[in-house]
């Protein structure tokens, strides 16, 4: 192992501190997000990242903060390897139920796991082997070749954006049309109305063209968690909003716009202990909005009670003042 002395603490105060240029062209020469032609880079996530709160998006992707592994991520990432090794083949032949469930051993990303312990990582380990199990046993009829898996993509919009991003895989049927498919390993299934709906479909439809000089045919949400494959038409895209949601964001991210935008998930938020909308550390406090309609819910609960015991005290009064007629008198 390297030696350390004081002289290796000198040298990292030094570049740390270094002035611009120092380091000649390992330095950047854009703003983060801007690449040399001067567009926005985005990529689907970051998109809905800015689209759902952009202080967030700030603190992930301007400042750099680092984020944490989650077990739920890595499991994702897990299944996704496994996959693409499944597809991405030199000759047709579909590899066995046991090959694709040992994939998963080398598949394997352990970096969320590094908090939990070792026996949830075995539960979700295995977990992983029984959907891939149950993925082989629903695709077994109708494998092919994909034309690609991953394939990545760098698509223009105008001369405002860039998208990056890389499709699950891509299909190609007999008269030669695409089908574009993406995986998803949690377990909530959407329905057809939220696939069609998809940005991010939208945009893979888009890529396909840019990639492939034709539009998909379909695009399709694999939840592989659940085992169902759920596939829209081309034609129950909107292509023109998803362009349109690049170039707003684009736009808006030019602007410097930042502001927090207290929602369901700050509860799942990396940065929620230096976010300024945050109002708690527990996870039912989900910053200033969900704070204020807890405040709501209690003085509402406090005026019922109120209202609820006044109006058994006049009604006792009234009837003490004003006592009804006595059946049996004259
Ligand atoms: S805690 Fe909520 S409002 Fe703050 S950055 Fe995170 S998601 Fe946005």
């Amino acid at each position: 192992m390297a030696g350390h002395d004081a002289h290796d603490d000198e040298r990292l105060f030094a570049v740390v501190g270094a002035a611009e240029g120092t380091f000649g062209h390992f330095e950047p020469d854009t703003p983060p997000l801007i690449d040399s032609r001067g567009r926005v880079r985005l990529s689907f996530s970051r998109v809905d990242m800015f689209r759902t709160c952009p202080r967030r998006f700030r603190y992930t992707y301007i400042d750099r903060l680092p984020t944490l592994p989650s077990p739920a991520l890595s499991f994702g990432t897990s299944i996704h390897a496994a996959l693409e090794g499944f597809y991405d083949r030199k000759l047709p032949t579909m590899p066995s139920e046991e090959e694709l469930v040992a994939s998963l051993y080398d598949a394997w990303d352990p970096t969320g796991f590094g908090q939990v312990p070792r026996t949830e990582q075995l539960e979700y380990y295995r977990h992983g082997q029984q959907v891939l199990r149950r993925y082989h046993r629903r695709v077994a009829s109708s494998y092919r070749l994909p034309a690609a898996t991953e394939a990545w993509f760098e698509l223009p919009v105008e001369h405002e954006a860039v998208v990056v991003g890389s499709i699950d895989r891509v299909d190609v049927d007999d008269e030669g049309r695409f089908h574009v498919v993406d995986y998803k390993t949690n377990r909530r299934v959407r329905d057809r109305a939220q696939v069609a709906g998809s940005l991010q479909l939208a945009i893979y439809a888009l890529a396909c063209r840019h990639l492939y000089g034709a539009l998909p045919a379909t695009v399709s949400l694999d939840f592989v968690v659940a085992g169902i494959e759920v596939r829209v038409a081309l034609e129950e895209l909107d292509l023109e909003a998803a362009r349109e949601a690049v170039l707003d964001t684009a736009a808006r991210l030019r602007t410097g716009e930042d502001g927090p935008v207290p929602g369901p998930l700050c509860g799942w938020c990396d940065h929620r202990t230096i976010c300024p909308a945050w109002q708690g550390d527990g996870p039912e406090v989900l910053g200033r909005a969900h704070t204020e309609l807890a405040a709501l819910r209690r003085s509402l609960a406090r005026d019922v009670r109120r209202l609820r015991e006044l109006e058994a005290g006049v009604a006792r009064i009234e009837a003490e003042l004003d006592p009804p007629p006595d059946p049996g008198g004259a």
